[in-house]
């Protein structure tokens, strides 16, 4: 067996030992003679899987009881779509653009009535985190909507907007279940799941009940909030695996201490590399400093031909996925929840010696 260091912004790596455990349970899951991909999502193996990770999940982010717990399918941009239809009954929305996701988000509510840019951080390739202590938000605003955690650019909110009152909506694809989160403060929250918790096809929104149940008209049943509430997110089959394997994950959050415990060591992974970062002389972080992601760590070496060779000889040495967005070049490490300490320590020592041949 051969294992890399996968760097990837998503679907991510995993935790091995989650990995292994469902291998081992692959033939024949707890003596049903199935897996579970073959199991009935009415079956009550399937639903003790359902109830376990839900009540798994409440228990790390302490969820309080007036917020439902939705699996859905569909990814993010599924999410972009369903906010809007389900919450713009004002039909005005405001958003704080700081990157490709929120971007989107906010253009897909334009469908659907007026969504407003509120601040934004285009001006500076997203670099920052803009000032949201005193926005301009609409006195009919529906929500106020972020992206907690830009995957794309390696920021985050370390601190949340002043929404004067409106609902805060947050995207934390990118950074969920990486620390704990005061889920009272958000009217909803919502994350796909392939970037920090499982692989991918799903999306949970952790929604306040009073949020559900007065969609748009004519909003299909199946992005219907109140659909997946009513039905436990079983009206129809679910992506039943890879809930499965989220449920897994979650176990794996609980036994290593929970989601401060998660937090200390993220801070740890990500102190490595900026530190590293902040004293190269080849490479550089592009983000403001207070606003670096945790998840996420963007470098360049402003060469993009170096660049290219660093990636290609990286992946060579087995830290693989190393290569920027499209978008914006460069390289990210994204180092998820799954990410062990040592891989980053590993890419440190290759990205030294990278710049003992390189650097002038
Ligand atoms: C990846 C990502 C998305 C898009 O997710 P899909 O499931 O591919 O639609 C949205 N928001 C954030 C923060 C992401 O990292």
């Amino acid at each position: 067996m051969s294992r890399v260091y996968n760097f990837s912004a998503g679907p991510a790596c995993l935790p091995e030992e989650v990995l292994k455990e469902a291998a081992a349970e692959m033939m024949d899951y707890k003596g049903t003679g199935t897996s579970v991909m073959e199991m009935s999502h009415r079956s009550k193996a399937f639903q003790d899987i359902m109830d376990e990770a839900e009540k798994d999940l409440r228990d790390l982010m302490n969820i309080p009881d007036n917020y439902k717990v939705l699996f859905i399918q569909g990814g993010g941009h599924v999410q972009f779509a369903m906010v809007p239809m389900n919450l713009m009954k004002n039909k005005v929305a405001d958003y704080v653009i700081t990157g490709q996701w929120a971007k989107k988000a906010c253009k897909e509510a334009a469908l659907y009535g007026e969504a407003k840019a509120v601040a934004s951080s285009e001006d500076e390739v997203f670099s920052y985190i803009p000032d949201c202590s005193d926005l301009p938000i609409d006195d009919n605003a529906d929500y106020l909507y972020i992206c907690m955690n830009n995957t794309i650019y390696g920021t985050v909110f370390h601190e949340l907007p002043n929404t004067k009152g409106k609902d805060l909506v947050a995207d934390i694809s990118s950074c969920f279940l990486s620390g704990p989160l005061d889920v009272s403060k958000f009217g909803i929250l919502w994350g796909g799941v392939q970037k920090n918790v499982g692989p991918a096809g799903v999306a949970i929104a952790i929604v306040r009940e009073d949020l559900i149940g007065e969609a748009l008209p004519g909003t299909p049943t199946m992005l219907k909030y109140s659909t997946y509430a009513e039905s436990g997110s079983l009206y129809n089959t679910p992506p039943c695996y890879t809930i499965y394997i989220c449920g897994k994950v979650f176990k794996w959050l609980k036994k290593t201490g929970g989601l401060e415990a998660m937090q200390k060591r993220n801070e740890e992974k990500a102190k490595i590399l900026y530190d590293f970062l902040d004293q190269s002389r080849l490479f550089r972080n592009p983000v403001r400093k207070q606003d670096r992601s945790l998840m996420n760590v963007t470098f360049v070496t402003g060469d993009k031909e170096l660049d290219a060779k660093f990636v290609k000889e990286a992946e060579a040495a087995g830290f693989i996925n190393l290569k920027g967005h499209r978008t914006v070049g460069g390289m990210r490490a994204s180092i998820y929840n799954a990410m062990p300490k040592e891989g980053v320590e590993k890419l440190v020592e290759f990205m030294k010696a990278f710049e003992e041949r390189e650097a002038k």
